[in-house]
């Protein structure tokens, strides 16, 4: 017997586990495109909204839950951290997250704790925050084009990688230094 589908109500990223209470071993398959919800990003990087995440998820009744284990996959795309290049790559994610049956789950406000998600009361799970925490922490904290990228000039915010030789007039640093003994011997002399 089929369930009607209840458009509207439901986001393509939660799955109506029903079916799956009281029946140890059975499980479901959660393998489609859908596109990426917001805030899947950090500063610099992120999976841009509306654009394509690939879910591959197996759904098992367990005794205490059930439990999602497969893999997420989107096209990250940002910009360098140094040289500010845009910059884009595949990411993949493994998924493992029980969720507990409510009448099984420990305290209350289990919903907000990584570790301990629950099954909602309606018998639905949401699959979006599980991804969510776990694509944004794959995200890298400082992303490069490349790891030797030599990023922008400090002084000037010249692109490092058009000339390797690029520098600003300084003074020499041996002449610095003789500029400080001076100092120091004037010093004495005041002192003298
Ligand atoms: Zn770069
Ligand atoms: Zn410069």
């Amino acid at each position: 017997m089929k369930h009607p589908q209840s458009t509207g109500q439901t986001g393509p990223l939660q799955v109506d586990v029903k079916q799956l209470k009281d029946h140890p071993g059975a499980q479901e398959i959660l393998s489609r495109d859908v596109p990426a919800p917001v805030g899947f990003s950090t500063v610099l990087v992120g999976i841009p909204e509306g654009s394509n995440l690939a879910v591959d998820l197996r759904i098992e009744s367990v005794h205490e839950g059930v439990l999602m284990t497969g893999t997420a996959s989107a096209e990250v795309v940002g910009e360098c951290g140094r040289c500010l290049d845009p910059i884009s790559y595949p990411l993949t994610v493994d998924v493992m997250q029980l969720f507990s049956w409510a009448d099984k789950a420990q305290g209350t406000d289990t919903g907000e704790d990584e570790e301990n998600r629950a099954v909602g009361e309606d018998l639905m799970v949401d699959v979006e925050p599980v991804l969510r925490d776990l694509m944004v922490s794959a995200l890298p904290f400082q992303p490069v084009c490349r790891d030797d990228c030599p990023g922008l000039c400090s002084e000037c915010g010249f692109r490092m990688e058009e000339d390797p030789e690029h520098e600003h007039e300084q003074v020499d640093p041996r002449w610095a230094a003789l500029q400080g003994l001076k100092n120091q011997l004037n010093d004495g002399d005041d002192e003298a």
